[in-house]
Protein backbone atom coordinates (compact mmCIF):
# COMPACT_ATOMS: atom_id res chain seq x y z
CA UNK A 1 0.00 0.00 0.00
CA UNK A 2 0.84 3.27 -0.67
CA UNK A 3 0.54 5.81 2.15
CA UNK A 4 -0.09 9.86 1.00
CA UNK A 5 2.42 11.28 4.51
CA UNK A 6 4.75 8.86 6.00
CA UNK A 7 5.72 10.86 9.81
CA UNK A 8 9.02 9.30 10.99
CA UNK A 9 8.79 9.91 14.59
CA UNK A 10 6.15 9.62 17.05
CA UNK A 11 7.05 12.09 19.22
CA UNK A 12 4.39 14.99 20.28
CA UNK A 13 5.50 16.82 16.68
CA UNK A 14 5.13 13.63 14.62
CA UNK A 15 1.85 13.08 16.10
CA UNK A 16 0.58 15.73 15.97
CA UNK A 17 1.79 16.03 12.30
CA UNK A 18 -0.24 12.50 12.19
CA UNK A 19 -3.26 13.57 13.21
CA UNK A 20 -3.94 16.92 11.18
CA UNK A 21 -3.08 15.16 8.08
CA UNK A 22 -5.26 12.28 8.81
CA UNK A 23 -8.09 14.63 9.88
CA UNK A 24 -8.04 15.93 6.52
CA UNK A 25 -8.21 13.01 4.55
CA UNK A 26 -4.88 12.01 4.41
CA UNK A 27 -3.46 8.46 4.15
CA UNK A 28 -0.97 8.56 6.82
CA UNK A 29 1.48 6.20 8.26
CA UNK A 30 3.59 6.77 11.50
CA UNK A 31 6.51 4.99 11.65
CA UNK A 32 8.32 5.17 15.08
CA UNK A 33 11.74 3.42 16.39
CA UNK A 34 10.50 3.06 19.76
CA UNK A 35 8.72 0.23 21.53
CA UNK A 36 6.28 3.09 22.55
CA UNK A 37 5.18 6.17 21.00
CA UNK A 38 4.98 9.30 22.86
CA UNK A 39 9.32 10.06 22.76
CA UNK A 40 10.08 12.79 25.09
CA UNK A 41 6.70 12.25 26.49
CA UNK A 42 6.51 8.77 27.06
CA UNK A 43 6.44 7.66 30.94
CA UNK A 44 7.60 4.55 32.57
CA UNK A 45 6.12 2.27 35.69
CA UNK A 46 8.32 1.77 38.51
CA UNK A 47 6.33 -0.49 41.69
CA UNK A 48 2.51 0.72 40.47
CA UNK A 49 3.84 4.63 40.12
CA UNK A 50 3.71 6.16 36.79
CA UNK A 51 6.50 8.78 35.98
CA UNK A 52 6.96 11.11 33.31
CA UNK A 53 9.79 11.73 31.51
CA UNK A 54 9.40 14.96 29.88
CA UNK A 55 6.50 17.00 30.34
CA UNK A 56 6.06 18.24 33.75
CA UNK A 57 3.72 21.73 33.08
CA UNK A 58 2.86 23.37 30.16
CA UNK A 59 1.46 26.90 29.35
CA UNK A 60 -1.67 28.01 27.65
CA UNK A 61 -4.49 25.63 27.24
CA UNK A 62 -6.79 27.20 29.34
CA UNK A 63 -9.98 28.36 27.65
CA UNK A 64 -9.42 31.81 26.20
CA UNK A 65 -5.61 30.72 26.03
CA UNK A 66 -3.48 30.54 22.90
CA UNK A 67 -3.17 26.86 22.95
CA UNK A 68 -6.37 26.29 23.23
CA UNK A 69 -8.11 25.94 19.60
CA UNK A 70 -5.60 24.01 18.84
CA UNK A 71 -5.97 21.62 21.43
CA UNK A 72 -9.70 21.73 21.13
CA UNK A 73 -8.81 20.44 17.00
CA UNK A 74 -6.79 17.90 18.28
CA UNK A 75 -8.71 16.82 21.17
CA UNK A 76 -6.49 17.42 24.00
CA UNK A 77 -8.48 20.28 25.45
CA UNK A 78 -10.88 18.35 27.77
CA UNK A 79 -7.65 16.17 29.30
CA UNK A 80 -8.17 16.35 32.62
CA UNK A 81 -6.04 19.64 33.36
CA UNK A 82 -5.14 21.26 36.01
CA UNK A 83 -4.83 24.68 36.73
CA UNK A 84 -1.50 25.40 38.80
CA UNK A 85 -1.68 28.37 41.54
CA UNK A 86 -1.71 31.78 40.92
CA UNK A 87 1.94 32.01 41.82
CA UNK A 88 2.95 29.06 39.54
CA UNK A 89 6.69 29.38 39.85
CA UNK A 90 8.70 30.29 43.01
CA UNK A 91 12.12 31.22 42.33
CA UNK A 92 14.45 31.12 45.40
CA UNK A 93 17.93 32.80 44.43
CA UNK A 94 20.32 34.39 46.56
CA UNK A 95 18.46 33.20 49.89
CA UNK A 96 15.37 34.89 48.60
CA UNK A 97 12.06 33.29 46.99
CA UNK A 98 10.54 35.25 44.09
CA UNK A 99 6.88 34.69 42.54
CA UNK A 100 5.86 34.40 39.37
CA UNK A 101 2.61 34.80 39.03
CA UNK A 102 0.03 33.40 35.99
CA UNK A 103 -1.91 36.59 34.40
CA UNK A 104 0.48 39.24 33.02
CA UNK A 105 -0.81 41.93 35.46
CA UNK A 106 -0.58 39.87 38.70
CA UNK A 107 3.50 39.17 36.95
CA UNK A 108 4.39 42.70 36.99
CA UNK A 109 2.76 43.59 40.39
CA UNK A 110 4.30 40.64 42.44
CA UNK A 111 7.74 41.37 41.09
CA UNK A 112 7.28 45.31 41.42
CA UNK A 113 6.58 44.23 44.87
CA UNK A 114 9.62 43.06 45.25
CA UNK A 115 11.73 45.36 42.68
CA UNK A 116 9.21 49.22 42.90
CA UNK A 117 11.88 51.20 41.05
CA UNK A 118 11.63 48.58 38.01
CA UNK A 119 7.29 48.95 37.31
CA UNK A 120 7.82 50.38 34.43
CA UNK A 121 10.31 47.56 32.79
CA UNK A 122 8.05 45.02 34.10
CA UNK A 123 4.76 46.30 32.18
CA UNK A 124 6.92 46.98 28.75
CA UNK A 125 8.58 43.25 29.22
CA UNK A 126 4.95 42.00 29.93
CA UNK A 127 3.39 44.19 27.45
CA UNK A 128 5.94 42.27 24.78
CA UNK A 129 4.93 38.57 26.10
CA UNK A 130 1.02 39.34 25.58
CA UNK A 131 2.28 41.06 21.97
CA UNK A 132 4.33 37.76 21.59
CA UNK A 133 0.94 35.67 22.17
CA UNK A 134 -0.85 37.81 19.60
CA UNK A 135 0.87 37.47 17.00
CA UNK A 136 1.35 34.09 17.38
CA UNK A 137 -2.20 33.69 16.42
CA UNK A 138 -2.42 37.20 14.15
CA UNK A 139 0.08 35.56 12.11
CA UNK A 140 -2.05 33.30 10.70
CA UNK A 141 -4.99 35.72 9.56
CA UNK A 142 -5.41 36.58 6.25
CA UNK A 143 -4.94 40.61 6.88
CA UNK A 144 -1.52 40.31 8.82
CA UNK A 145 0.17 40.32 5.64
CA UNK A 146 4.02 39.64 6.83
CA UNK A 147 3.49 42.20 9.81
CA UNK A 148 4.05 39.62 12.17
CA UNK A 149 6.79 37.66 10.50
CA UNK A 150 8.52 41.01 10.49
CA UNK A 151 7.98 41.31 14.67
CA UNK A 152 9.24 37.75 15.08
CA UNK A 153 12.40 38.41 12.81
CA UNK A 154 13.37 41.24 14.75
CA UNK A 155 13.03 38.99 18.27
CA UNK A 156 14.86 36.30 16.62
CA UNK A 157 17.78 38.61 15.74
CA UNK A 158 17.85 39.72 19.41
CA UNK A 159 19.75 38.44 22.15
CA UNK A 160 17.10 37.08 25.05
CA UNK A 161 20.18 38.37 28.03
CA UNK A 162 21.11 41.59 26.05
CA UNK A 163 17.14 42.71 26.48
CA UNK A 164 17.32 41.58 30.08
CA UNK A 165 20.43 43.39 30.60
CA UNK A 166 19.44 46.57 28.94
CA UNK A 167 15.69 46.86 30.17
CA UNK A 168 16.37 46.20 33.71
CA UNK A 169 18.83 48.06 35.99
CA UNK A 170 18.75 45.71 38.95
CA UNK A 171 20.78 42.41 38.64
CA UNK A 172 18.95 40.71 40.73
CA UNK A 173 16.05 41.13 38.83
CA UNK A 174 18.01 39.73 35.51
CA UNK A 175 18.42 36.52 37.09
CA UNK A 176 14.72 35.74 38.57
CA UNK A 177 13.01 36.42 35.60
CA UNK A 178 15.13 33.58 33.76
CA UNK A 179 14.91 31.85 37.36
CA UNK A 180 12.18 29.65 35.74
CA UNK A 181 13.57 29.28 32.49
CA UNK A 182 15.18 25.82 32.88
CA UNK A 183 12.46 25.32 30.51
CA UNK A 184 14.92 26.45 27.96
CA UNK A 185 18.52 26.87 27.49
CA UNK A 186 19.49 30.05 29.06
CA UNK A 187 22.88 30.83 26.99
CA UNK A 188 23.85 34.79 27.60
CA UNK A 189 25.59 34.40 24.41
CA UNK A 190 23.18 32.70 22.13
CA UNK A 191 19.49 32.41 23.45
CA UNK A 192 17.11 34.75 21.15
CA UNK A 193 14.74 36.52 22.68
CA UNK A 194 12.15 34.62 20.48
CA UNK A 195 12.57 31.65 22.05
CA UNK A 196 12.52 33.43 25.88
CA UNK A 197 9.43 35.35 25.24
CA UNK A 198 7.60 32.64 23.43
CA UNK A 199 8.31 30.09 26.22
CA UNK A 200 7.61 32.82 29.08
CA UNK A 201 4.39 34.24 27.52
CA UNK A 202 2.70 30.65 27.54
CA UNK A 203 3.43 30.01 31.23
CA UNK A 204 2.41 33.74 32.11
CA UNK A 205 -1.00 33.05 30.13
CA UNK A 206 -1.82 29.88 32.31
CA UNK A 207 -0.30 27.46 33.97
CA UNK A 208 -1.58 23.94 33.62
CA UNK A 209 -0.66 20.48 35.08
CA UNK A 210 -2.15 16.76 33.78
CA UNK A 211 -4.11 15.40 36.06
CA UNK A 212 -2.85 11.27 35.22
CA UNK A 213 0.33 12.10 33.48
CA UNK A 214 1.90 13.27 29.86
CA UNK A 215 1.22 10.18 28.48
CA UNK A 216 -2.40 10.88 28.14
CA UNK A 217 -1.73 13.61 25.43
CA UNK A 218 -0.12 10.08 23.66
CA UNK A 219 -2.96 7.85 24.07
CA UNK A 220 -5.48 10.70 22.80
CA UNK A 221 -3.39 11.76 19.54
CA UNK A 222 -2.58 7.86 18.50
CA UNK A 223 -6.30 6.37 18.71
CA UNK A 224 -6.99 10.43 17.19
CA UNK A 225 -4.77 8.77 14.16
CA UNK A 226 -6.46 5.58 13.81
CA UNK A 227 -9.69 6.35 14.16
CA UNK A 228 -9.22 8.56 10.99
CA UNK A 229 -7.79 5.75 9.36
CA UNK A 230 -4.29 6.65 9.89
CA UNK A 231 -1.67 3.84 11.18
CA UNK A 232 0.94 4.16 14.01
CA UNK A 233 3.98 1.39 13.90
CA UNK A 234 6.44 1.24 17.00
CA UNK A 235 9.55 -0.88 16.81
CA UNK A 236 9.96 0.44 12.73
CA UNK A 237 13.27 2.59 12.98
CA UNK A 238 13.80 4.24 9.54
CA UNK A 239 17.52 3.69 8.55
CA UNK A 240 17.05 4.95 4.81
CA UNK A 241 15.34 7.51 2.60
CA UNK A 242 14.93 6.03 -0.79
CA UNK A 243 15.24 8.88 -3.63
CA UNK A 244 14.41 9.06 -7.13
CA UNK A 245 14.51 11.24 -9.81
CA UNK A 246 14.95 14.21 -6.86
CA UNK A 247 11.83 13.02 -4.83
CA UNK A 248 11.27 10.60 -2.07
CA UNK A 249 10.13 7.50 -2.83
CA UNK A 250 9.98 4.80 -0.34
CA UNK A 251 11.47 4.55 3.45
CA UNK A 252 13.65 1.81 4.51
CA UNK A 253 13.71 0.29 7.92
CA UNK A 254 15.46 -1.41 10.34
CA UNK A 255 13.71 -4.78 9.57
CA UNK A 256 13.85 -4.60 5.86
CA UNK A 257 10.36 -3.13 5.57
CA UNK A 258 10.08 -0.84 3.05
CA UNK A 259 6.90 1.98 2.73
CA UNK A 260 6.55 4.16 0.01
CA UNK A 261 4.40 7.51 -0.02
CA UNK A 262 4.09 10.63 -1.89
CA UNK A 263 5.32 12.96 0.99
CA UNK A 264 7.68 12.37 3.93
CA UNK A 265 7.54 14.23 7.28
CA UNK A 266 10.81 13.68 10.05
CA UNK A 267 10.16 14.44 13.36
CA UNK A 268 13.62 13.05 14.29
CA UNK A 269 16.68 14.93 14.68
CA UNK A 270 17.66 16.89 11.45
CA UNK A 271 20.96 15.66 11.86
CA UNK A 272 19.52 11.87 12.47
CA UNK A 273 17.67 12.78 9.56
CA UNK A 274 20.59 13.56 6.96
CA UNK A 275 22.16 10.36 7.72
CA UNK A 276 18.90 8.60 5.91
CA UNK A 277 19.88 10.57 3.11
CA UNK A 278 23.65 9.86 2.47
CA UNK A 279 22.98 8.60 -1.15
CA UNK A 280 21.08 11.67 -1.79
CA UNK A 281 21.72 14.21 -5.18
CA UNK A 282 19.65 16.25 -4.25
CA UNK A 283 20.87 16.95 -0.19
CA UNK A 284 24.07 19.70 -0.63
CA UNK A 285 26.91 19.48 1.35
CA UNK A 286 26.09 22.85 3.15
CA UNK A 287 22.69 22.27 3.68
CA UNK A 288 24.04 18.79 5.55
CA UNK A 289 26.77 20.02 7.42
CA UNK A 290 24.91 22.99 8.72
CA UNK A 291 22.32 20.79 10.37
CA UNK A 292 24.97 17.98 11.56
CA UNK A 293 27.62 20.96 12.71
CA UNK A 294 25.33 22.86 14.68
CA UNK A 295 25.42 22.39 18.60
CA UNK A 296 22.90 20.98 20.41
CA UNK A 297 20.97 22.48 23.87
CA UNK A 298 21.78 20.80 27.28
CA UNK A 299 20.70 17.76 28.89
CA UNK A 300 18.73 17.41 31.88
CA UNK A 301 19.55 15.15 34.98
CA UNK A 302 15.91 13.84 36.56
CA UNK A 303 15.66 12.30 39.80
CA UNK A 304 12.53 10.96 40.09
CA UNK A 305 11.80 10.57 43.66
CA UNK A 306 8.97 8.07 44.83
CA UNK A 307 7.77 9.36 48.75
CA UNK A 308 6.32 7.61 51.59
CA UNK A 309 2.27 8.25 51.92
CA UNK A 310 1.14 10.89 52.81
CA UNK A 311 4.57 12.70 54.33
CA UNK A 312 3.96 15.45 51.82
CA UNK A 313 1.60 17.90 51.30
CA UNK A 314 1.26 18.44 46.99
CA UNK A 315 2.10 22.15 46.72
CA UNK A 316 0.36 23.00 43.29
CA UNK A 317 3.65 25.06 41.94
CA UNK A 318 6.94 24.47 41.10
CA UNK A 319 9.70 25.02 42.96
CA UNK A 320 13.13 26.46 41.28
CA UNK A 321 16.00 26.55 43.85
CA UNK A 322 19.45 28.17 43.14
CA UNK A 323 22.69 27.49 44.72
CA UNK A 324 24.19 30.66 44.51
CA UNK A 325 22.67 34.17 42.92
CA UNK A 326 23.19 33.11 38.88
CA UNK A 327 20.36 31.41 36.76
CA UNK A 328 21.69 32.55 33.78
CA UNK A 329 24.44 29.32 32.52
CA UNK A 330 24.76 28.30 36.22
CA UNK A 331 24.72 25.23 34.64
CA UNK A 332 28.03 25.34 32.49
CA UNK A 333 30.99 24.49 35.09
CA UNK A 334 31.54 21.09 36.12
CA UNK A 335 31.15 22.04 40.18
CA UNK A 336 28.64 20.71 42.05
CA UNK A 337 24.53 21.13 40.73
CA UNK A 338 23.52 24.80 41.10
CA UNK A 339 20.47 24.87 40.59
CA UNK A 340 16.97 22.74 40.67
CA UNK A 341 13.58 22.55 39.62
CA UNK A 342 11.26 20.70 41.89
CA UNK A 343 7.65 19.52 40.29
CA UNK A 344 5.17 17.43 41.76
CA UNK A 345 2.58 15.43 39.75
CA UNK A 346 -0.84 15.92 40.46
CA UNK A 347 -1.82 13.07 43.26
CA UNK A 348 -5.36 11.73 44.48
CA UNK A 349 -5.48 12.44 48.17
CA UNK A 350 -3.46 16.38 48.47
CA UNK A 351 0.09 14.67 49.41
CA UNK A 352 2.71 14.28 46.81
CA UNK A 353 3.29 11.02 46.09
CA UNK A 354 6.40 11.50 43.77
CA UNK A 355 8.61 14.37 43.11
CA UNK A 356 11.18 15.00 40.10
CA UNK A 357 13.98 17.12 40.66
CA UNK A 358 15.58 18.26 37.51
CA UNK A 359 19.09 19.87 36.93
CA UNK A 360 20.47 20.69 33.36
CA UNK A 361 23.40 18.51 32.40
CA UNK A 362 26.13 19.06 29.75
CA UNK A 363 26.85 16.41 27.46
CA UNK A 364 30.61 16.78 28.42
CA UNK A 365 29.20 14.86 31.97
CA UNK A 366 28.40 12.07 29.63
CA UNK A 367 30.41 11.58 26.82
CA UNK A 368 32.67 8.94 28.49
CA UNK A 369 29.80 6.69 28.19
CA UNK A 370 28.41 7.49 25.08
CA UNK A 371 29.11 4.01 23.08
CA UNK A 372 28.15 2.12 26.40
CA UNK A 373 24.42 0.66 26.64
CA UNK A 374 21.93 0.39 29.56
CA UNK A 375 23.31 -1.76 32.77
CA UNK A 376 26.18 -1.78 30.97
CA UNK A 377 27.63 1.47 32.28
CA UNK A 378 29.69 0.16 35.25
CA UNK A 379 30.04 1.61 38.53
CA UNK A 380 31.54 5.18 37.79
CA UNK A 381 28.55 5.92 36.14
CA UNK A 382 26.38 5.06 39.05
CA UNK A 383 28.66 7.07 41.58
CA UNK A 384 27.64 9.88 38.84
CA UNK A 385 23.90 9.15 39.49
CA UNK A 386 24.16 9.09 43.08
CA UNK A 387 26.25 12.36 43.32
CA UNK A 388 23.60 14.23 41.34
CA UNK A 389 20.91 12.71 43.32
CA UNK A 390 22.47 13.80 46.51
CA UNK A 391 23.25 17.04 45.34
CA UNK A 392 19.80 17.91 43.97
CA UNK A 393 18.03 16.84 47.53
CA UNK A 394 20.37 19.12 49.10
CA UNK A 395 19.07 21.75 47.03
CA UNK A 396 15.58 20.69 47.37
CA UNK A 397 16.04 20.25 51.21
CA UNK A 398 16.29 24.36 51.65
CA UNK A 399 12.48 24.48 50.66
CA UNK A 400 11.10 21.01 51.90
CA UNK A 401 13.41 20.42 54.86
CA UNK A 402 14.14 16.62 55.66
CA UNK A 403 13.43 15.57 52.11
CA UNK A 404 15.94 12.95 52.20
CA UNK A 405 13.77 11.27 54.76
CA UNK A 406 10.51 10.90 52.84
CA UNK A 407 11.73 9.39 49.75
CA UNK A 408 11.33 5.87 49.24
CA UNK A 409 13.02 4.97 46.41
CA UNK A 410 14.81 7.41 43.83
CA UNK A 411 15.37 6.62 39.81
CA UNK A 412 17.89 8.55 38.21
CA UNK A 413 17.82 9.59 34.34
CA UNK A 414 20.51 11.39 32.37
CA UNK A 415 20.72 12.80 28.91
CA UNK A 416 22.56 9.23 27.79
CA UNK A 417 18.66 7.94 28.78
CA UNK A 418 17.39 10.46 26.55
CA UNK A 419 19.58 9.90 23.78
CA UNK A 420 18.87 6.22 23.68
CA UNK A 421 15.32 6.51 24.26
CA UNK A 422 14.84 9.00 21.75
CA UNK A 423 18.14 8.96 19.54
CA UNK A 424 18.47 12.97 19.91
CA UNK A 425 21.79 13.49 19.71
CA UNK A 426 23.90 14.19 22.97
CA UNK A 427 20.27 13.60 25.03
CA UNK A 428 19.92 16.97 24.21
CA UNK A 429 16.82 18.26 26.20
CA UNK A 430 15.37 20.77 23.26
CA UNK A 431 17.34 19.36 20.21
CA UNK A 432 19.41 22.26 18.25
CA UNK A 433 20.62 25.20 19.99
CA UNK A 434 19.05 28.19 18.58
CA UNK A 435 21.26 31.28 18.69
CA UNK A 436 20.09 34.79 17.46
CA UNK A 437 23.69 35.14 15.86
CA UNK A 438 22.61 32.58 13.62
CA UNK A 439 18.96 33.41 12.17
CA UNK A 440 18.66 30.68 9.46
CA UNK A 441 19.41 28.30 12.44
CA UNK A 442 17.32 29.85 15.22
CA UNK A 443 13.77 29.66 13.09
CA UNK A 444 14.90 26.55 10.76
CA UNK A 445 12.53 26.03 8.06
CA UNK A 446 10.23 22.78 8.28
CA UNK A 447 11.25 22.86 3.75
CA UNK A 448 13.95 20.77 3.06
CA UNK A 449 16.01 20.47 0.23
CA UNK A 450 14.20 17.89 -1.04
CA UNK A 451 10.59 18.96 -2.44
CA UNK A 452 8.78 16.36 -0.34
CA UNK A 453 10.18 16.12 2.70
CA UNK A 454 9.31 18.27 5.46
CA UNK A 455 10.68 18.61 9.36
CA UNK A 456 8.75 19.20 12.45
CA UNK A 457 9.25 19.20 15.89
CA UNK A 458 11.32 21.06 18.84
CA UNK A 459 14.83 21.31 16.29
CA UNK A 460 13.12 23.79 14.55
CA UNK A 461 11.66 26.94 16.13
CA UNK A 462 10.44 26.44 19.08
CA UNK A 463 10.42 23.21 21.76
CA UNK A 464 8.21 22.26 24.39
CA UNK A 465 4.54 21.05 24.25
CA UNK A 466 3.38 24.74 23.23
CA UNK A 467 6.49 25.61 20.67
CA UNK A 468 6.24 21.96 19.54
CA UNK A 469 2.44 22.08 18.62
CA UNK A 470 2.74 25.67 16.96
CA UNK A 471 5.75 23.90 15.08
CA UNK A 472 3.36 21.33 14.19
CA UNK A 473 0.88 23.62 12.36
CA UNK A 474 3.87 25.50 10.51
CA UNK A 475 4.43 22.10 9.01
CA UNK A 476 1.36 20.68 8.32
CA UNK A 477 0.62 24.07 6.34
CA UNK A 478 3.11 23.28 4.13
CA UNK A 479 1.18 19.83 3.32
CA UNK A 480 -2.43 21.39 3.86
CA UNK A 481 -2.15 25.23 3.01
CA UNK A 482 -1.60 28.25 5.22
CA UNK A 483 -5.79 28.62 4.87
CA UNK A 484 -6.99 25.26 5.60
CA UNK A 485 -5.02 25.57 9.48
CA UNK A 486 -6.76 28.98 9.82
CA UNK A 487 -10.29 27.56 8.46
CA UNK A 488 -10.53 24.51 10.28
CA UNK A 489 -7.85 24.92 13.48
CA UNK A 490 -7.57 28.54 14.33
CA UNK A 491 -10.81 30.14 13.37
CA UNK A 492 -13.44 27.65 14.94
C1 LIG B 1 13.51 16.06 31.12
C2 LIG B 1 12.61 16.91 30.25
C3 LIG B 1 11.57 17.61 30.82
C4 LIG B 1 10.70 18.35 30.02
N1 LIG B 1 9.66 19.00 30.61
C5 LIG B 1 8.78 19.69 29.85
C6 LIG B 1 7.66 20.34 30.43
O1 LIG B 1 7.43 20.29 31.65
N2 LIG B 1 6.80 21.02 29.61
C7 LIG B 1 7.00 21.10 28.26
O2 LIG B 1 6.20 21.74 27.57
N3 LIG B 1 8.07 20.50 27.68
C8 LIG B 1 8.96 19.79 28.43
N4 LIG B 1 10.02 19.18 27.85
C9 LIG B 1 10.22 19.32 26.39
C10 LIG B 1 9.27 18.43 25.59
O3 LIG B 1 9.19 17.15 26.17
C11 LIG B 1 9.81 18.29 24.16
O4 LIG B 1 10.06 19.59 23.62
C12 LIG B 1 8.86 17.58 23.19
O5 LIG B 1 8.27 16.44 23.77
C13 LIG B 1 9.67 17.16 21.94
O6 LIG B 1 8.85 16.50 21.02
P1 LIG B 1 9.39 16.17 19.57
O7 LIG B 1 8.30 15.47 18.85
O8 LIG B 1 9.97 17.36 18.94
O9 LIG B 1 10.66 15.18 19.77
P2 LIG B 1 10.84 13.77 20.47
O10 LIG B 1 9.99 13.63 21.65
O11 LIG B 1 12.33 13.60 20.66
O12 LIG B 1 10.35 12.72 19.37
C14 LIG B 1 11.17 12.17 18.36
C15 LIG B 1 10.68 10.74 18.10
O13 LIG B 1 11.40 10.20 16.98
C16 LIG B 1 11.72 8.83 17.24
N5 LIG B 1 12.83 8.40 16.38
C17 LIG B 1 14.14 8.73 16.48
N6 LIG B 1 14.84 8.12 15.51
C18 LIG B 1 13.94 7.41 14.77
C19 LIG B 1 14.05 6.57 13.62
N7 LIG B 1 15.25 6.33 13.03
N8 LIG B 1 12.93 5.99 13.12
C20 LIG B 1 11.73 6.19 13.69
N9 LIG B 1 11.56 6.99 14.79
C21 LIG B 1 12.65 7.59 15.31
C22 LIG B 1 12.08 8.87 18.73
O14 LIG B 1 12.07 7.58 19.30
C23 LIG B 1 10.99 9.81 19.27
O15 LIG B 1 9.83 9.10 19.63
C24 LIG B 1 10.91 18.42 28.62
C25 LIG B 1 11.96 17.73 28.04
C26 LIG B 1 12.82 16.98 28.83
C27 LIG B 1 13.95 16.22 28.17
Amino acid sequence: MKYDVIVIGAGLGGLECGYLLSRAGRRVLVLERGTQPGGCLQSYRRDGLSFDTGFHYVGGVGEGESLYPVFCYLGLADLPWQRMDKAFDLVMIGGRTFPIMQGFDAFVEALTAEFPAEREALRRYADLLQEVLRRQFDEWTPADNGKSAAFFGRLLETGAWDYVQEHFRDPLLREVLGGNALTMELRRQSLPLFSFAHCQAGYLEGSWRLRGGGEQIVRRLVSGIRQCGGTVLCRAEVQELVEKDGRLVAARCADGEVYEADAFLSDVHPAVTCTWLENSRVLRKSYRHRLTAADNTFGLCTVSLRLKPRALPYRNCNHYVYAGRDAWEFYLDEGPVGGVLLSSPVPDDGYARQLDLLTPLTWEHCRRWADTTVGRRGEDYLALKRRLADECLALAGRVIPGISTLVEACYVSTPLTFRDYTCTPQGSAYGLQKDFRQPLMALLSPRTPLPNLWLTGQNLALHGVHGVTMTALQTCAELLGKEWIWNNVLNK
